[in-house]
C-alpha cells in the first residue's frame, strides 16, 4: 500500500474523538502510542492514515487530513528546524 504522507508522527498523548472516546486500533483496541500521517500539503477533509504499535493501519476519519496538516504545522511553527530534519524524522517515527 502506497500511502502520500510527508510525515508519521507518534501521538505524544491517548488521542480521543469529538466526544471525548478514546480513539482505538480497530483491530486490536490499543489507543496509545498511534502514529498519525500527516501531509502539509493535504487539506482536504479524506481520513488519515493511522498505525498502532502492532503495525495494524487504517484510514481514520476523525482524524481529518487537514487536522494531520495543521498539526504538522504547529509542530514546525514551534520547530522550525525539524523542516531540514523530516527525512530523518521519517525513518525515526516511520513504520514500527
Ligand atoms: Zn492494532
Amino acid at each position: 500500500m502506497s500511502e502520500p504522507t510527508v510525515l508519521r508522527w507518534r501521538l505524544p498523548f491517548a488521542p480521543v474523538d469529538g466526544a471525548g472516546r478514546p480513539v482505538v486500533c480497530p483491530t486490536c483496541g490499543v489507543g496509545e502510542r498511534l502514529v498519525l500521517g500527516m501531509d502539509l500539503d493535504d487539506h482536504s477533509d479524506e481520513p488519515s492514515y493511522m498505525t498502532c504499535p502492532s503495525g495494524h493501519s487504517w484510514l481514520d476519519e476523525r482524524f481529518t487530513r487537514k487536522y494531520g496538516a495543521l498539526f504538522l504545522a504547529d509542530i514546525l511553527d514551534a520547530e522550525p528546524g525539524l523542516l531540514a530534519h523530516l527525512d530523518d524524522l521519517q525513518r525515526e517515527h516511520g513504520a514500527a
